[in-house]
């Protein structure tokens, strides 16, 4: 893959920060490369350099129909050479759904298998049933999480971002919270704003944490209150907040996870928890790809920064 450019940033400026003495940048890792967006590209950077190195010739990982996941690995296992196979949860593929489009023309082999079946995707003896099915091959587990991966989202803050108070990021799997907590300043506070509902979401994060060794030098908020209903659902309030953002700062954002992120930081700030002279910076994790299936299956039109 190509190394990550000097990941571009975008200052934000509003009457109410001004007001509050509160700074914000979006650190817009979905820019970080032209076809493997935002934290996946982290996550995949070293997973694709150990299948390489353990000569294998494909990878395979797991998904939804519409997931950020999904298109980065077809993306990033073509550039490196490798095959890639696609198991997507639900056994009708449908032609038309662009991520799917996406992964299949980056080469990507796509096999759609029921919810029943899907929900054996970490059991040894479905993943060997695979192998035989269709050769050999590295496995990413679905989300992309595992210690390549942290290993991965640990580098996406270096001294450049030293002088920030807060950052915040949106948490699926926690792959990209737990590899942030890593490389954690001392005086830091990183908020982990969770797409999904769960109480035990700050739990969890413990203990994959805890799993992978990692005693984060900083502190760690986890708001559990930002999901809009639950993993990859809306509200009316949250696609409003978008298209604000978007003529506000002209910054796109994601429904899935950028969006609550988004969202959950502008409510901190007018709720007073930065105290002035707080520096924050927002991770735009990615997920762009995402915006075209989501209008296509809702009808609900988001900014796009391809128009
Ligand atoms: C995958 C993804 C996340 C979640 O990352 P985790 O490491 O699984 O927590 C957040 N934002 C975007 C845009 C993603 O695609």
């Amino acid at each position: 893959m190509l190394p990550p450019q000097q990941i571009p940033s975008t200052q934000l400026q509003h009457p109410l920060l001004d007001q509050l003495k509160v700074e914000m940048e979006v650190m817009r890792l979905d820019q970080v490369h032209p076809t493997v967006s935002g934290n996946k590209y982290f996550k995949l950077k070293y997973n694709l350099a150990e299948a390489l190195k353990q000569n294998h010739k494909q990878v395979l990982t797991f998904g939804g129909a519409y997931s950020n996941h999904i298109h980065a690995t077809a993306a990033a296992a073509n550039l490196e050479g490798l095959q890639s196979i696609g198991i997507i949860r639900g056994e009708l593929l449908d032609s038309l759904n662009p991520t799917l489009r996406y992964a299949k023309e980056a080469g990507m082999i796509l096999k759609g298998i029921s919810r029943e079946l899907y929900r054996n995707k970490i059991q040894p003896e479905f993943l060997d049933q695979l192998r035989q099915e269709l050769g050999e091959y590295y496995l990413i587990p679905e989300g992309g999480t595992n210690a390549l991966a942290i290993q991965g989202t640990s580098e996406i803050l270096s001294s450049n971002q030293s002088n920030f108070s807060h950052l915040a990021t949106s948490i699926g799997t926690g792959g990209t919270f737990s590899g942030l907590a890593n490389s954690l300043l001392p005086q830091q506070e990183l908020l982990g704003i969770s797409a999904l509902k769960g109480e035990a979401i700050p739990e969890e994060m413990k203990q994959l944490l805890h799993a992978h060794s990692i005693q984060s030098k900083g502190s760690l908020s986890l708001m559990t209150q930002y999901h809009h209903g639950g993993y990859a659902k809306w509200t009316a309030e949250l696609i409003e907040f978008i298209h604000w953002f978007w003529e506000s700062f002209g910054i796109p954002l994601d429904p899935i996870y950028t969006g609550k992120m988004a969202f959950a930081c502008w409510d901190l700030l007018q709720k007073k928890y930065f105290k002035p002279g707080s520096r924050v910076l927002l991770i735009h994790t990615g997920g762009l790809q995402g915006n075209l299936g989501f209008t296509q299956r809702t009808g609900i039109l988001l900014p796009s920064p391809l128009g």
